[in-house]
């Protein structure tokens, strides 16, 4: 069949398979491009591994650190005429190409809150590796399943305040007022069961008591707090009440870790276009304006350069740039005063007339297309794609 890009609302229902395949291949030649990174850990799992920070992540430890690696993710395979979800194909495409350079790579897919993934995942860590070496937890996961069977969600609303924001239209480029009431408690409460520290907990204690933290085990969790013009909807909203429990787990795990000297990182990554990120409201102007004024200082970067100058720098060097809450900082260059105040004296002044003269809605535009496998360059979009491609995965 031929794949074209069918957005509705911030979703697109199709995924590209040679555009995934070509996206992931790029990455893996850019870090490689790179030269070895040092010190990376060898056995790295990574939970939430199919998209975004999780799949750089994956690509940066294989191909730059030479690392074995276990990826858990929630994608769906191509059914009944229907495309597989973009991370199906870009894990697809990044296990053949790490099988193709001799590195370790097995596939977990289902629900990573759940005990029978965890148990899964554990039994594969004792019987290939005996221990694991980092723990990356990157999951951006819209509800969980408790163990009680009951399913909490989690929302993107304000605390305390409501909030009024813009949102862009892809195929219009109509900005739409958005509107959202404060959440209650209930709501506060879900979202940091979804999206806070617990399950990440819960992981990491389960290897430890299984015996599968290897000595100096590095355990590491990505948060954002973004920019003033943000707060109101992120960081003082719902999202930014988990991501302080990332906080106090961090620590709640490092205390844990010391019996293995190893230790719990929370990371601030820069604002981007992921998967999860397109429904956060108002972060499409946000972005816009943000990759504009960052594009034009020459400090743009994708998931895939924000983890490699995390990993060649960072996490693994000696001089680590901590805040006062123990976060390593890799959104440095989002938070410059200059691009702030880019961002900052134009928020508000958007509309759909000047959209391409104050933003970067263009380039916005191309990293969702991006995301889902289009608009890339060398890829023919006229060729038939055969949908249903094949991944060694154990399924949950
Ligand atoms: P993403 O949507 O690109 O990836 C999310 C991953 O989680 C995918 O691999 C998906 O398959 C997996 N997943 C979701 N639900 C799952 C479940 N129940 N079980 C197993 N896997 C599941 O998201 P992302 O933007 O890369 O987010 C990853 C982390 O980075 C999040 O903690 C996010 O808050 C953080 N972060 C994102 C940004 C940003 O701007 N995108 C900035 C800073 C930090």
């Amino acid at each position: 069949m031929i794949i074209a890009p069918k957005i509705k609302g911030f979703l697109c229902t199709t995924a590209h398979p040679a555009g995934c395949a070509a996206d992931v291949m790029s990455q893996i030649d850019q870090i490689k491009d790179g030269g070895p990174i040092l010190n990376v850990p060898k056995r790295v799992l990574v939970i939430g591994a199919s998209g975004g920070y999780g799949l750089a992540t994956r690509i940066t430890s294989a191909f730059g650190g030479g690392a074995e690696t276990i990826g858990v993710f929630f994608e769906r395979p191509a059914l009944k005429g229907r495309t597989a979800s973009p991370g199906w194909y870009k894990s697809a495409a990044f296990t053949e190409a790490a099988e193709a350079a001799g590195l370790y790579a097995k596939n977990f897919n289902g629900d990573a809150f759940s005990q029978a993934m965890k148990d899964a995942v554990i039994a594969t860590i004792k019987a290939d590796w005996g221990k694991v070496d980092m723990v990356v937890y990157s999951l951006a996961a819209p509800a969980r399943t408790l163990a009680s069977g009951e399913t909490v969600r989690s929302v993107l609303k304000p605390i305390g305040e409501s909030f009024s924001g813009a949102t862009i239209d892809f195929n219009s480029r109509e900005l739409r007022r958005v509107a959202l009431e404060p959440a209650d408690e209930a709501e506060i409460a879900a979202t940091v069961q979804v999206m806070g520290g617990e399950d990440w907990e819960d992981w990491i204690g389960q290897l430890k008591d299984q015996g599968c933290l290897a000595q100096g085990c590095v355990t590491t969790n990505y948060t954002y707090l973004g920019s003033e013009v943000t707060f109101p909807i992120y960081y003082h909203g719902t999202i930014g009440r988990a991501k302080e429990d990332l906080d106090r787990a961090a620590q709640a795990l490092s205390s844990q870790l010391t019996e293995v000297n190893g230790h719990a990182r929370v990371i601030v990554m820069k604002g981007l276009l992921t998967q999860a990120a397109s429904a956060i409201p108002g972060m499409s102007v946000y972005l816009s304006l943000l990759f504009k004024a960052m594009k034009a200082a020459g400090t743009h970067e994708g998931c895939l350069e924000q983890v490699d100058r995390l990993f060649r720098t960072q996490l693994f060097s000696a001089g680590q740039r901590c805040d006062e809450s123990g976060r390593i900082r890799m959104d440095d260059w989002e938070l410059k005063p200059e691009i702030q105040d880019y961002v900052q004296s134009h928020w508000g002044q958007v509309t759909q007339d000047n959209l391409d003269e104050l933003t970067d809605f263009e380039g916005y535009r191309a990293a969702f297309l991006n995301l889902h496998g289009f608009d890339f360059e060398g890829v023919d979009y006229l060729e038939e794609q055969q949908p249903d491609v094949p991944m060694a995965v154990q399924d949950f």
